[in-house]
Parts: C-alpha cells; structure tokens; sequence
C-alpha cells in the first residue's frame, strides 16, 4: 500500500519509522511518503493560513497551496506503478466516524492521501474540488477536538498498517481484537494473561491452564460479554440479534 500524507508537521510522522510500521516499511509492504504543504507556498513566509470569510476566530487554511499539493501528490502516482487515483482521507472532527470496519475497508485499497488540517480546517472548496477527481472521505476519530490532523492520522495508518497481509506475525490477533469482523465486530475483547500463572497472590483463570480449546473459546466468550457490558452496553444491541446464542444470554 502506498500513503502519501501532507502536513506543514513532517517531523510529526517519525513515530511511522519504528516498530510494526517500520518494519512494514523495511519489508516494503508499506510505501509512506510525506509532503510539506509549505512547499507548495510561493511567498517569502510560506503563508498557508489567512482569516476566514465571514469573521470570527481562528485562521483557515488556504485553498491554493492544497490544491497544487494535490495536484502533485495525485500526479506522482501517474509513474503507472500504483495505477489509478488515490483515496483522498481528510481528518476532521466533522467527518464520519473512523472505525475498524472503515480501516477494515481503508486496508483494502492501493493508494491512500492523508490531508492534514490545522488551525480551523481547509478551504471548503479544496475539498470539493477534489472530490472531482478522487473520491474523498472526510473522517473523525472522536468527538472531541484535536490541535490538528497529524495526530489522528497516525492514528489512521497504525490501524489501517496492521491489517496489511504480513505486518503482523499472527493474523489470528487480529480476528480476535475488540470490533474485529465477524464474531467480534460489535464486542469488546476481555482480559489476557500470561505467565506467571500466580503473581502477587493473584491467579490466572484456571480455564485458561486446561487445555479444553472449546472451554477457553466459551470463557473468552463470556468475558467479552461482560467487558461490553460494562464498558460500552449500546454496542450489544448493535448487529444482527442472532449472533448472541443461548449461552449468550445467560452471561
Ligand atoms: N474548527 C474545526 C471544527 O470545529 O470542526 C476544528 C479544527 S481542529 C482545531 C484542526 C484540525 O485538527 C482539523 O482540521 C482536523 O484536521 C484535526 N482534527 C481535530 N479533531 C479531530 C478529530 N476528532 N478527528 C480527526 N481530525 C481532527
């Protein structure tokens, strides 16, 4: 997978060079490409903000740096290698919810551009504009307000990185995450252990030593019932009702 991300915050993305990232990098798996908006500037500040239409506080991000950026971002991809136009992901607290079923359908694609805003967000029409040309989805990772995009798109591309075949050295992990597809999509995953099975006096759930595969599936089962219960309720009336059997509905 190819991602290019434009940002005035390069810097911001070195945490992309370490661990699975990283290594995903190395192994070539993942091609990540950052871009200086302000390298698309042509005064002597390098301006890319100025006051909004309209009054009221803030600054907003200027329409013409974004578009010659994008322009030249898409443009890099004509090299025949990626094929195609990319998907055009722009954080933003206003966007639809960013969830393991969209990085799900996000780790699917070839080609990804990361917008990242700051101050009170782009130019309306840069995104419009762009939506000519590629498809374009706007994506919040929460309802609260961040100083910019940089943070929620590492955020992205970690969750997007590890479903790629090959970053992870066991993809049953992932199956088996809270909000995987499948069984899990719409539970919370319950408490691990490892060894010592005694520590502090405290002991690791004897079902766990067993052995019985089928006894520990069930117990899993049954934690991640009650952990959703407790932490996140609205989630168990999510979803096909018939996904919960009748031991379900005795936890
Ligand atoms: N005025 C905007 C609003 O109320 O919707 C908030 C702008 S915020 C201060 C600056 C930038 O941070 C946004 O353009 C966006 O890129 C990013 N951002 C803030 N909160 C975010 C969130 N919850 N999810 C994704 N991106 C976010």
């Amino acid at each position: 997978m190819r991602i290019d991300i434009v940002t005035i915050f390069p810097d911001y993305f070195a945490p992309l060079e370490l661990s699975l990232i990283g290594k995903a990098r190395e192994a070539g798996i993942l091609d990540v490409r950052l871009h200086d908006l302000r390298s698309w500037t042509h005064d002597r500040h390098n301006t890319v903000d100025d006051t909004p239409y309209g009054g009221g506080p803030g600054m907003v991000m200027k329409p013409e740096p974004w578009g010659e950026a994008l322009d030249a971002v898409a443009a890099a991809g004509q090299d025949g290698r990626e094929g195609g136009v990319p998907r055009l992901i722009v954080p933003t607290p206003s966007g639809a919810p960013f969830t393991q079923a969209r990085a799900d359908r996000l780790a699917a694609e070839p080609w990804l551009v990361f917008a990242c805003g700051r101050y009170e967000g782009i130019d309306g029409r840069v995104l419009e504009e762009a939506a000519g040309r590629m498809p374009v989805e706007e994506l919040s990772i929460g309802d609260y307000v961040l100083a910019g995009g940089e943070s929620a798109t590492l955020v992205m591309v970690e969750t997007v990185s590890r479903l790629l075949p090959g970053v992870l050295g066991n993809r049953d992990s992932v199956d088996q995450d809270s909000f995987a597809p499948g069984e899990m999509e719409h539970l919370l995953e319950g408490p691990v252990y490892t060894k010592p099975a005694v520590w502090r006096g405290r002991e690791v759930p004897p079902v766990l030593l067993s052995g019985n595969h089928g006894a520990v599936d069930r117990w899993r089962r049954d934690q991640a019932l009650r952990k959703t219960a407790r932490m996140r309720p609205e989630l168990l009336g999510e979803g096909d009702p018939s996904r919960f059997d009748h031991r379900d509905q005795e936890v």
